[in-house]
């Protein structure tokens, strides 16, 4: 069998405008008119192909970039959102209901963490955390009322790798479903084929790739896109929260160049992960030989993409790592902002950032030191330069 190859799959959309416009036509519009009344009602019933009703359900610039999405996650279908949240909430409260009971990787996004541990609560939703990478855990943790298991693919900031084929297998052994965010490595690692239910994704990073606008995606069965979309009891059509039609035909244009983005972007970062390496730097980062879960990874690759833009060091002191953070934006290596996936570098330190959220103790306790800095590499043309530069401010 051919292996799948999410660019290719891709490309072989055919996706042109009424004009023939080789980018389809943005759709400005809010509502939609019908020639026949009945054909309004059968819409508003889920009962017709090709017709649109109001924006907030579904409009054809979204349904460009969904279709470009769950083309390149080899899903039957995707949603997009307004944002990474949006995505992330939306689809865990499509699937829990007040009583249930959620297991998740204790290394997610900080407003993931704090979205399951803050808020979900009020529902009467509870999580429990654990070490993803410790299976027997995982499964420990599953009770009679656990609906799904959440982990992300690559986590956020500790770049531990989630063994998707084996989660898959307890989830489903259990009658749960699997969750995964795979923001930090589209194209690199396709979650469907790997047994995942759900995908999801902040397309405010590599995905959209440009930091001009915050955005997200839901992929999965044909079945569950339409149960997020369902008028009476869909949470995407009764929270709202969809994407902007002008800001889903940008992306849709972004993602034309993103397999060539990321194969760049994980080029630069092996070259700088292993240049960190040999001069003594603690470094964690999918593609060195010495990373724990290296093997793991290349299992469940789409090789010819590599190994993605996400570089950690560990700079032991806050103090430390800001002081070279402001030094390195001084010299030109990228900027100190948190988000990623940007053509420039991005670098923040996490446990005062994006995932200060997440309660001092339990950073402890998932590894996060206080002076992880988190590399988002950008897609320079000289990566050694940008080393030069970097090695200057250590
Ligand atoms: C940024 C991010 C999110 C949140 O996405 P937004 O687009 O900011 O809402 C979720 N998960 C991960 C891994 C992220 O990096």
């Amino acid at each position: 069998m051919k292996k799948f190859n999410p660019a290719s799959a891709v490309q072989d959309l055919k996706q042109f405008g009424e004009f023939g416009d080789v980018n389809p036509s943005v759709t400005d519009s809010a509502t939609y008119t019908f020639m026949e009344a009945k054909t309004m009602t059968d819409t508003f019933h889920g009962e017709t192909e090709g017709c649109y009703l109001y924006s907030r359900h579904w409009n054809p610039s979204n349904k460009y970039l969904a279709e470009a999405i769950a083309a390149m996650e080899n899903t039957e279908a995707a949603w997009t959102t307004a944002s990474g949240m949006a995505a992330i909430t939306s689809a865990i409260m499509q699937i829990c209901s007040a009583g249930d009971h959620i297991v998740a990787s204790v290394t997610v996004y900080g407003g993931t963490f704090a979205f399951l541990s803050n808020y979900l609560t009020k529902f009467n939703v509870e999580t429990t955390f654990v070490n993803i990478s410790d299976l027997k855990a995982v499964e420990k943790a599953i009770r009679p009322n656990t609906k799904m298991i959440y982990t992300e693919t690559l986590t956020n900031p500790m770049l531990k790798v989630s063994n998707l084929p084996a989660l898959a297998e307890i989830a489903h052994k259990n009658g749960l479903k699997l969750l995964c965010d795979n923001t930090f490595t589209p194209m690199i690692i396709t979650p469907a084929n790997l047994g995942v239910d759900v995908v999801v994704y902040s397309l405010t990073k590599f995905v959209n790739g440009k930091n001009d606008c915050v955005a997200g995606a839901i992929c999965g069965s044909a079945e569950f896109i339409n149960s997020l979309c369902d008028v009476n009891v869909g949470t995407a059509m009764l929270l709202g929260p969809v994407m902007d039609s002008k800001i889903s035909s940008s992306i849709l244009k972004n993602m034309g160049d993103l397999h060539i983005r990321m194969i760049q972007h994980g080029k630069n970062a092996q070259y700088l992960a292993e240049k960190f390496q040999a001069i003594g730097l603690k470094v964690t980062y999918p593609g060195l030989p010495n990373f724990a879960d290296s093997e793991l990874f290349k299992s469940m690759m789409n090789e010819e993409y590599g190994f993605g833009g996400m570089i950690s060091i560990d700079l032991k002191t806050a103090e430390y790592a800001a002081e070279v953070m402001e030094k390195m934006q001084i010299e030109g290596v990228g900027y100190l902002a948190v988000s990623l996936g940007y053509f420039k570098t991005l670098f923040s330190n996490s446990g005062k950032s994006t995932s200060s959220e997440i309660p001092e103790e339990i950073q402890k306790e998932m590894g996060l030191s206080e002076g992880l800095i988190r590399f988002s590499v950008g897609l320079d043309m000289d990566i050694e330069r940008t080393f030069e530069k970097i090695k200057k401010c250590l």
